[in-house]
């Protein structure tokens, strides 16, 4: 079995003490390839650190994440715009607008979340996109702005049919992680109508760990649980799951 986690932040300091044991039993689980998005200004360096040690498995994307939009957010962006220009990027990402803690910076997560479209774009890069508390707004940006030059992965997705099929149509693949694992999630009740070739699995690492590691520290092994949790969803084998989702990562990352 192989797999790929499309979203999982290892080189976070949640990792600093066993990383090698991590990214071994994440081999050893199937895990093969872990895309790595960036955070905010600080987590490049880490990040890049991570790559350069496990350059086998992982893969490196460069965005602002919406909850780190702040007053200086242009100079960070144009710090980004510049580090993207060397061409080790996979995607763009993660970039979004989350609106669940925070309003404050409403505009300019607007704003940023904008130019890192068009990075996507320009770059022919596919995007990973958080979206929390904001799915009228982001519905309405995708729409205004997707010209066939837009793709990506909807990340952690957790919301409704509806919302999914308006992704689906913009057309963004989802990306499922440890809470589709969870008893109270929606997911579970619409997830056979979804087009299987358009799912990609994530861990969220170090966050969000699936059942039965639920409130622990996630990290990519436990995709295989995640994986199965989705296999008996859509009474399937794991396999199955682990076949085409790994598919659909790689035609879409280009890996
Ligand atoms: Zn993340």
């Amino acid at each position: 079995m192989y797999l790929v986690d499309t979203h999982t932040h290892i080189y976070g300091s949640e990792f600093d003490l066993d990383r090698p044991e991590v990214i071994k039993r994440a081999l050893e689980n199937g895990v093969g390839v872990m895309l790595l998005p960036n955070v905010d200004a600080s987590t490049v360096a880490p990040m890049l650190k991570t790559r350069d040690q496990y350059p086998d498995c992982c893969r490196v994307m460069m965005g602002l994440q919406p909850e780190e939009v702040r007053e200086d957010y242009r100079q960070v962006l144009d710090q980004m715009e510049k580090e993207l220009e060397r061409g080790i990027y996979i995607g763009v990402g993660e970039v979004g607008l989350d609106f669940y803690w925070d309003t404050r910076f409403e505009k300019q997560q607007l704003d940023a979340f904008e130019t890192q479209l068009e990075w996507a774009k320009q770059l022919r890069l596919p995007l990973s996109i958080h979206a929390r508390n904001a799915f009228a707004q982001m519905a309405k940006i995708l729409e205004r702005k997707q010209d066939g030059g837009l793709c990506g992965v909807m990340h952690c997705f957790t919301g409704s049919e509806e919302e999914a099929k308006v992704y689906l149509n913009f057309g963004f693949h989802l990306g499922l992680g440890g809470v589709t694992t969870y008893k109270n999630c929606s997911v579970k009740d619409f997830l056979p109508n979804l087009p299987l070739d358009r799912i990609v699995l994530e861990t969220d690492a170090p966050y969000l760990a699936p059942v039965p590691h639920r409130g622990k520290r996630n990290e990519p092994a436990f995709l295989v649980d995640t994986a199965k949790r989705i296999a008996e969803m859509l009474d399937i084998t794991i396999e199955q799951v682990a076949e085409v989702t790994t598919e659909n990562a790689k035609t879409l990352f280009k890996l």
